[in-house]
This record gives structure tokens, C-alpha cells and sequence, in this order.
């Protein structure tokens, strides 16, 4: 019985002992394992590969060359495994700003409620669409050119917002947290128009929270005018307090 002759070798030529490739042109010694090692594109089989085999050879060939086959497989194996190492390291990178937010809030004495203030979510915001070439300006800039450039169109902004007060309603909401032992309350008012800071202030030691529902009614005439306000929020980490303004606390 005669053994059939491989089907790689009418893609190349025989000549002197050697094989031309018919894609490529070029002569290699050797057999038929090097025909198709030559046709199947993967490198290191010790013969270099062809750059002009059509798609369906190339992966004929390979697929006939069990050792071949194997070396592919393993290639785009350890491909799978890099992308999922990239992956892994785009997720690592993920918890980083968490971290450092923490370390932020932690180093400074800021409040956690920062993260649900609308300006620091709108900083945050523009900073990752702006992308990993976003650099801080330096204080200078900010002072002399930011501050003044902005300050006005803030002014504008809370102008805006207060006037709000007096056609809509709006909540206030102190935020108070503790630090080493000291006490802190920030007063925002929210409206339809947004949000502004009232007032930032250390709590004295001697004074409980509740004294605190006692003091709301003071920024509240003063500063918006008690008809305009629909509630007012307590809150402190873990705990949220809530006083409608006709409540008795209030008065
Ligand atoms: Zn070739």
C-alpha cells in the first residue's frame, strides 16, 4: 500500500534538494514538518515563516502539525492570561481613588458627606473625563488668575440661588462630624437652583446636638426667611435627624 503524499507539498516546489515556497518564493531545506512549520505562521520552529500564505493554508497548517497546533494553543493561552493580568490591573487601579479619597477626607479633617456635595462630584467628574493627562494647577494660578476669573460667575451663582428662596422652597441640611474628639457642622441650603453654604463652624464641646435644632431657626430667619424652608436635615455620619420647620423642636 503507498503511503499518500502530504497535501503541503503542492504549495511549495521541489528543487535541488530543497523546496520553494509558492507563496513566498523563498528555499528552505528539509521536509514536510518544515513545509508546514514554514506555511502555519508560528514562530520558533526553527525555519522562518511565511509572510504571503493565505489564511485557510496557514491554518491548515497548523492544524496538521500536532507540536505546532499545541504552540498556538499555548500562545493565545498566555494572550488570554495577559489580558486578564491588564484586566486585574485596570481593577486594581479602580480601588486606588477610593483610597486616596479616603486619605484625603482622613489627612485634611474633611467631612465624608463631601463625596455627595454636587461641586466636588462635578470636579470629579470633569477630572476623569479630562483623562490621565489632567495636571492640578499650581496656587499661584488659582489665586491669581482661577479665583478672580470665577468669582464672579459664583457670585452670580449663589445670587441666583438665594433669590430662588423666596418664589420656591428649599431643605436645609446641617452636616455634622466628629474629629479628634471635636465636633464640626456645615449648613446647606438646597433649592431648585442649587446649593449654598450657609456656614461652617466647630460645635463647643459643652453643646449636644440637640442644642443644635435651637440654633437652625437663627440662620434660617437671618438667612432665607423661615416661610421658605420645607425642612430641616440633621446629619451626622450613621444618623440622619428630621425636623419639619413647624415642628416644636424648631421653635
Ligand atoms: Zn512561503
Amino acid at each position: 500500500m503507498v503511503r499518500k503524499r502530504d497535501r503541503f507539498w503542492e504549495y511549495v516546489e521541489l528543487l535541488d534538494g530543497k523546496f520553494k515556497c509558492k507563496f513566498c518564493d523563498r528555499k528552505f531545506a528539509g521536509g514536510v514538518p518544515r513545509v508546514k512549520s514554514h506555511l502555519s505562521g508560528i514562530k520558533g520552529g526553527g525555519i522562518d515563516i511565511c509572510t504571503k500564505v493565505p489564511e485557510d493554508v496557514r491554518i491548515a497548517a497548523t492544524e496538521a502539525s500536532p507540536g505546532l497546533n499545541k504552540r498556538a494553543k499555548a500562545e493565545a493561552c498566555s494572550g488570554k492570561i495577559e489580558e486578564t493580568l491588564l484586566k486585574m490591573h485596570i481593577s486594581k487601579d479602580d480601588v486606588m481613588p477610593d483610597k486616596l479619597l479616603v486619605k484625603f477626607i482622613l489627612l485634611n479633617g474633611e467631612d465624608v458627606d463631601i463625596v455627595r456635595r454636587p461641586s466636588f462630584i462635578d470636579f470629579v467628574d470633569a477630572v476623569a473625563k479630562h483623562g490621565s493627562h489632567y495636571k492640578l494647577p499650581c496656587c499661584s494660578v488659582i489665586k491669581t488668575k482661577l479665583v478672580p476669573d470665577l468669582e464672579k460667575e459664583i457670585g452670580e451663582y449663589v445670587a441666583n440661588v438665594k433669590k430662588s428662596w423666596v418664589r420656591t422652597v428649599c431643605t436645609l441640611i446641617n452636616y455634622v462630624w466628629q474629629r479628634e474628639k471635636r465636633s464640626f457642622m456645615s449648613i446647606f441650603a438646597y433649592s431648585i437652583e442649587g446649593v449654598v453654604l450657609l456656614n461652617a463652624l466647630e460645635i463647643p464641646s459643652s453643646m449636644l446636638i440637640f442644642d443644635l435644632v435651637e440654633g437652625i431657626p437663627y440662620f434660617v430667619t437671618r438667612e432665607i426667611g423661615a416661610n421658605n424652608v420645607t425642612q430641616y436635615i440633621i446629619q451626622n455620619p450613621g444618623d440622619c435627624l428630621e425636623f419639619m420647620p413647624n415642628d416644636d423642636h424648631t421653635h
